[in-house]
């Protein structure tokens, strides 16, 4: 079998190659160690050569043949050039050569001077075609030694054995010595450059190089035997020997092949495994919800690959956030200037494949690229996907004392870097789905199922956590007045505000709308609540949006776990909890923690949800009158209907607490029939009485969202026969405005039915009298807090002032609800508001006392002949 051991290169430092870059402290006392074992090495060669060469019995072969030299320097060439290299883990490599066959010839052919002038001149001419210029003189030590140590142990076995003439078993010994010494050699220069080596590691090296040299130096033996003892045999030998080689080499490549696919597979598995991992993680910050591979597994990534092309060192850059800059991880030695290189030629390289780079062959601005890595060579290969630059890998300076980076390091990297880039594009794609479905994407902050994934952890760990729930109620009204776009940035403002207030680490979502919650881990109960509060006061400055400055009322409310229940609570009891507590704030100026009684009141609304068509049916439900006054005439124009609820358990229920339960169940179309139908069975029984009262009817939004409302409304009125212009319908603006597609056509299409159309509480939110025009409105209700507050407030009187004016301006009625006092009614009446409604005038009254109040004015009026309070049919 031809192969031979060739020695083990040490991994010589690049540094000691060039003087161009600054070396770290270390880096520069080997750098110093080396030089002086090299010293140590040619001095004990040079001495040990001329020691041997005068003891040596000075004529073995046919020395009068000059060519001998010649062609033996040859061979060894030759020999050293079919070497192939086989890396060994951690940097080590072996060249396996030939070198012991025209070694082991040369014990019988030539002198020892010849032998050894032969094998440095191959040996070094080697080394500088090959440009490993750095070690030359270490390494034309190490041949001095290895050829002189062969001969030696030659000559002793020679003696040993009593003969004058070479023998084989002596050819045979010194042959072996040769790679022997060169192993010690080389391994006494790892220990020298303070390169780890196990022993283990070093044993299984010398045995395998012992193993390679003897079948070698046999191989040559027995050829040199059979040619010299049989004439015309030589063609023979020649053909066995290259037969030999050539399954050599078919084997060392399936060798090398082989090793560079596990590498590949290691790497490619060490991507893929580190990102599973990374999906699987439960997610405990909010950064690894963007599921990255941490920098640790992209060292031992870097590690492998650097094994596998047996580097000095390799660099990955790779971008690991589209926005971030190149995150660099180096394994082998450390960059020289630092892990902070530039965007320089190396870095900017185009395409996505393997480039090839030499200090001695570079332009200046790659030389000066390799300079700064303290290199003499690189392959380099960016990572991209779709034209995009995820990363780069470098590879610098092969550990090798033969040869730089071949054809097959360049194919390798050029899969493992296409492999990667793919690893790497998954990744992305991973981070953008987990973000996205973890994210909220109008103000990048958590979303709820982001938010429990993130919660989830430090909730169980410290059992101090509490959630904070926070909603501001403009949403809405700003989308309703300004459009979606508004309310987004009022969101979005106030998203940062709750995030400024609250710090970077804490756990921030929002949920839904306007509504935001957060997570505090190690706070006191007192201290929670004063976070809340200041949360609230923060959040409730106005906004700047814009050119305008919205103002918002922020409610806050918070839930902690009682340490009876810690173990068991999860975070959605706790967001629930949370936002119970919120909802208990009822839109006031404080912040409430949540406290058991408060799910009582949820209970209630469930019940009242669940059990209200039964209500309906067993009449609990009813409907009152309130009746409103013309200015200054006082004559009765109407009543507001408004629905009650006496519940055998809760007693009297508050419409404002009941109608918005009810409207949230879907149920509102029920409870707005009912009343609608009440009504025009009050206003029938008025007509066929001979009076002219029209009723109002509050609509809720969810009316609106039914295409099929305008029918049944024209439906009802058929069916009791009432003409629609003594129907009022109610709104709030913020009703229509919440999806005027749908509110608009639906509105259009009642008034044109002749129904009077009636904005509710005006004033409140943003309405604007302008933006009135767009809605077929007849009448405005200015907000009962206005007119409540008119007597003591010049602010709420110039509100009541400027609606009664502007009102007028569009051509629509003015109503003031909420008269309660006489000097209210005359100050409405001075500004000409035209209808006033109230507690002054009446409270809300059942249906029997209604008609009692109608028929004491009616007899009053009888009396009193200039106060028609009643207009009678004609
Ligand atoms: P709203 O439409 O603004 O109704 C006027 C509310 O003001 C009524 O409260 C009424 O009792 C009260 N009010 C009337 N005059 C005065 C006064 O002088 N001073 C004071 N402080 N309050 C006065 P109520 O009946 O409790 O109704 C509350 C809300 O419930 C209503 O506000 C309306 O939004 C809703 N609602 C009532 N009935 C219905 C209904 O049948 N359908 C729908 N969709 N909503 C209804
Ligand atoms: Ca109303
Ligand atoms: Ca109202």
């Amino acid at each position: 079998m031809a192969g031979s051991s060739r020695t083990p290169d040490a991994p010589v430092p690049a540094l000691s190659d060039g003087s161009a870059r600054p070396p770290s402290g270390e880096a520069r006392g080997d750098e110093r160690r080396f030089r002086l074992y090299t010293l140590t090495v040619l001095t004990s060669g040079i001495v040990a050569a001329t020691l041997v060469s005068l003891l040596w019995l000075p004529f073995h072969g046919s020395a009068e043949l000059w060519w001998i030299g010649p062609v033996l320097a040859l061979s060894f060439l030759l020999a050293e050039q079919l070497g192939i290299n086989v890396d060994v883990r951690s940097g080590i490599s072996w060249t396996i050569s030939f070198t012991e066959i025209p070694l082991v010839i040369g014990f019988f052919v030539a002198p020892f001077e010849v032998v050894l002038v032969a094998h440095l001149v191959a040996g070094i001419s080697t080394l500088l075609v090959r440009r490993v210029s750095g070690r030359v003189l270490y390494n034309a030590g190490a041949f001095l030694l290895e050829i002189t140590s062969a001969f030696a142990v030659a000559g002793l076995v020679q003696h040993a054995m009593g003969s004058t003439a070479m023998t084989w078993p002596a050819a045979l010994a010194g042959t072996l010595t040769a790679p022997l010494a060169s192993t010690l050699l080389a391994l006494a220069a790892v220990r020298v450059l303070r390169r780890r080596m196990r022993v283990g590691t070093a044993l299984r090296l010398t045995g395998r190089i012992l193993v390679v040299g003897f079948v070698n130096a046999s191989v040559g033996l027995s050829g040199y035997l059979v040619i010299a003892g049989t004439s015309n045999a030589w063609p023979l030998v020649v053909a066995v020997f290259l037969g030999l080689s050539a399954l050599y080499w078919a084997y060392s490549d399936l060798l090398r092949e082989q090793r560079d696919m596990e590498a590949l597979s290691d790497v490619s598995l060490m991507v893929a495994r580190s990102g599973q991992q990374a999906a699987a993680r439960p997610a405990t910050r909010v950064d690894d919800l963007t599921g990255g591979v941490n920098v640790s597994d992209w060292a031992t990534i870097a590690e492998r690959i650097k094994d596998q092309l047996a580097a000095a060192r390799v660099v990955l850059r790779l971008r690991l956030e589209p926005t971030a800059a190149m995150t660099t991880v180096v394994a082998g030695e450390p960059l020289p200037l630092g892990d902070m290189v530039g965007e320089d030629a190396l870095v900017r390289l185009p395409g996505s494949h393997v480039r090839h780079f030499r200090i001695t062959e570079a332009n200046s601005d790659v030389a000066s690229a390799l300079l700064d890595r303290g290199a003499q060579e690189a392959l380099v290969v960016p990572l991209r996907s779709a034209n995009q630059l995820l990363g780069l890998v470098e590879a610098h300076d092969r550990l090798s004392r033969w040869r730089g980076f071949g054809k097959y390091d360049v194919q390798l990297l050029g899969t493992m870097a296409s492999h990667l880039a793919t690893a790497l594009d998954n990744r992305r794609l991973l981070a953008t789905l987990r973000h996205d479905a973890y994210h909220d994407p109008l103000t990048g902050l958590l979303n709820r199922p982001g938010f429990r994934q993130v919660a989830r952890e430090p909730l169980r760990d410290r059992r101090d956590g509490a959630v904070l729930r926070v909603d501001l109620d403009v949403f809405s009204t700003v989308s309703d007045a300004l459009g979606y776009a508004w309310a987004d940035r009022m969101v979005i403002a106030a998203g940062r505000r709750i995030r400024d207030a609250l710090g970077p680490d804490v756990p921030l979502a929002r949920l839904e709308g306007a509504s935001f919650a957060a997570l505090l881990v190690g706070y006191h109960s007192t201290q929670i609540h004063e976070a809340a509060e200041r949360l609230r006061e923060q959040l409730s400055a106005p906004y700047p949006v814009d050119r305008l400055t919205v103002e918002a009322n922020a409610m806050v409310g918070y839930a902690t776990p009682s340490a009876d229940e810690a173990e068991t609570l999860d975070i959605d009891t706790l967001l629930q909890r949370a936002d119970v507590a919120v909802r208990a704030t009822r839109g006031g100026e404080e912040v409430r923690g949540y406290v058991p009684s408060m799910g009582q009141i949820f209970l209630r609304r469930f019940q009242m949800v669940t059990q209200f068509r039964q209500a309906l049916e067993e009449g609990q439900l009813s409907v009152h009158y309130q009746p409103k006054i013309s200015l200054p005439s006082k004559q009765v124009l109407g009543v507001e209907a408004l629905v009650r609820w006496v519940h055998p358990e809760f007693g009297k229920l508050d419409p404002d607490e009941f109608v918005p339960a009810v409207e949230a169940a879907g149920l509102i179309g029920v409870l707005t029939g009912f009343v609608l139908e009440q009504s025009l069975i009050r206003v029938r029984k008025w007509m066929d009485e001979g009076l002219r009262i029209a009723v109002a009817v509050n609509l809720s939004v969810r009316n609106l969202a039914d295409e099929d409302f305008p029918a049944k409304v024209v439906e009802a009125l058929r069916r009791f026969d009432v003409p629609p212009e003594l129907l009022t319908f109610e709104l709030t603006e913020s009703g229509v405005m919440a999806d005027p597609q749908k509110a608009l056509p639906i509105l259009q299409e009642l008034h044109a039915l002749g129904i009077v159309l009636a904005v509710d509480d005006f004033g409140t939110g943003y309405s604007s009298l302008a933006y009135l025009r767009r809605l077929p409105v007849d009448e405005v209700k200015i907000d009962k807090s206005f007119v409540l507050g008119m007597g003591t407030d010049l602010g709420d009187l110039a509100v009541v002032r400027s609606i009664v004016e502007l009102g007028h301006s569009l051509g629509l009625t003015v109503v003031a609800e909420g008269v309660e006092e006489d000097v209210a009614r005359d100050q409405l009446e001075a500004m000409g508001c035209d209808v006033a409604q109230g507690y002054l005038i009446s409270r809300p009254l059942a249906e029997d006392r209604l008609e009692a109040w109608l028929q004491a004015r009616t007899a009053r009026s009888a009396g009193r002949q200039r106060e028609t309070i009643l207009t009678l049919l004609t």
